[in-house]
């Protein structure tokens, strides 16, 4: 761990006993620090607070007490999700005490260096993809986030020849004050977290946080066919990497239908790559950009390339059968994401989709319904999409009850040469307890059908 001995005799407040927050209270307290844990929610016999109090944390739970900053903290561990509203926060910020999330933490004690992905869309795909390129590359990476460990958990036992690929949210980004990624990955920029970050803008500036202490030894990789992001990032002083999918570029990383381009020198052939979806293209540049620039062997990443299926939930190839491929999708749960998975095949395509319904409209996916054969409608919204599709001229609609029957209808209404996608384009709250256990049943499913 790189000098612990800095929150010595520190006083610090960790808010929120998620895991974040139990690995950050656990790690100060650890370092010798004074440590305050304080959730809203009663602890109810929690273990985590337990924990905490016989590491010596003195753990409040049940509510924020009004009195809480008189202390006198040196700063603030938040959590991610609790807003900049929270009374407490207000008031430590009128204080001025520092208001960090957890990978401010990380990056402190780190010995190891960072690489940081952050994005609207793509970043498990893009961190996973690295995480593998580097793996077999040998540059001993760690990943860290969401898909990961908590990431001071990871920074506290990585050493100086590892490094730690982590995945950053906006949420955690706005709470950085002195973190450096040697390499960073802005995958794009679309509307999202409003209720959050209260407009467009402040989201957007939250994720150009991740190049804020870059330096020119340091490199931004982005994405040229947003020109939204370059606005954000104007005042980086890393050296700038762009990458685009439009076709051959003298500068950073690019693709046409033909190869990928290194500084416009090709590197890779397209036809290696087996991740479907122009969208996965993108997350194939950036990942491909750090992967070099962090000294990785071309062969490493064309290996890499030839053998990811994706990850699971995304666009996750799960089996042929009967000439029928078949997609777990359950990741997108909103139609943006649909749309991308829509427009990834040219094959004709039984679309599985629905779920919990926010009264959103499917409007979006219109232009995309062009290789839907069949639609068969899941979930709560299941009649609305079923309505929808038919106004697009889908010729087969079916609602299902379970994936399990939808697979059934799927099966029956393809031929050889289809796909079958699980791509509901709502959340899973309304039949399941996340996408994870959707994308699971979906997979069940098939495997079912098969044997
Ligand atoms: P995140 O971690 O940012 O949520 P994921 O890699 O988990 O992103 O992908 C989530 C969904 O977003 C995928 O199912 C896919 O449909 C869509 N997606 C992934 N990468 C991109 C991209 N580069 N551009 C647009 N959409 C994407």
């Amino acid at each position: 761990m790189h000098n612990a001995a800095q929150f010595l005799g520190k006083k610090a407040l960790v808010l929120g006993l998620a895991k974040s927050g139990h690995a950050a209270a656990s790690l100060l307290a650890t370092c010798g620090a004074s440590v305050t844990l304080n959730d809203s929610a009663p602890d109810n016999g929690n273990p985590l607070a337990e924990e905490l109090r016989v590491q010596g944390v003195h753990v409040i739970c049940g509510g924020h007490p009004e009195d809480i900053l008189d202390a006198g903290f040196d700063f603030i561990v938040k959590n991610p999700g609790i807003p900049y509203t929270n009374p407490v926060i207000l008031q430590a910020e009128q204080l001025g005490i520092p208001i960090w999330t957890e990978i401010e933490l990380a990056y402190l004690i780190s010995e190891a260096p960072f690489i940081g992905i952050t994005g609207s869309n793509g970043k498990t795909t893009t961190t996973t993809l690295l995480y593998h390129m580097l793996n077999i590359g040998d540059r001993h990476p760690l990943i860290a986030g969401n898909i990961g460990t908590v990431a001071s958990t990871v920074a506290s036992t990585a050493t100086a020849d590892e490094v730690i690929v982590l995945e950053a949210s906006s949420f955690q980004l706005m709470g950085v004050d002195e973190f450096r990624p040697h390499i960073a990955i802005w995958t794009n920029l679309y509307e999202a977290h409003l209720d959050y970050h209260g407009s467009a803008t402040a989201y957007a500036e939250a994720k150009a946080q991740i190049t804020k202490n870059q330096t020119a030894t340091d490199f931004l990789i982005y994405n040229a066919d947003q020109p939204v992001i370059k606005r954000f990032i104007e005042n980086s002083k890393a050296t700038l990497v762009p990458f685009t999918t439009r076709g051959r570029c003298s500068e950073g990383i690019s693709a046409d239908g033909e190869s990928i381009y290194w500084l416009g020198e090709p590197i890779i052939s397209r036809k290696k790559i087996t991740l479907p979806g122009a969208h996965n293209l993108e997350n194939i540049l950036s990942a491909t950009a750090a992967a070099l620039l962090y000294g990785c062997e071309r062969s490493a990443i064309e290996s890499v390339l030839s053998s990811f299926t994706g990850v699971r939930h995304r666009m996750q190839f799960v089996t042929e059968y009967d000439g029928r491929k078949f997609y777990n999708d359950s990741k997108a749960t909103n139609t943006l994401a649909t749309k991308s998975a829509l427009s990834s095949f040219e094959t004709p395509t039984i679309l599985i989709a629905g779920g919990l319904d926010r009264g959103h409209s499917f409007e979006e996916l219109r232009s995309h319904m062009t290789n839907v054969k069949a639609l068969i409608g899941i979930g709560e919204t299941g009649d609305r999409l079923l309505q929808f599709a038919e106004s697009c001229g889908v010729g087969i609609v079916h609602e299902a009850g379970t994936l399990r029957e939808a697979i059934l209808v799927a099966y029956a209404a393809s031929d050889i040469g289809d796909t079958v996608l699980l791509s509901p384009a709502c959340a899973s709250w309304d039949q399941y307890p996340n996408f994870e256990a959707r994308g699971d049943e979906f997979i069940e499913a098939v495997q079912k059908l098969k044997a």
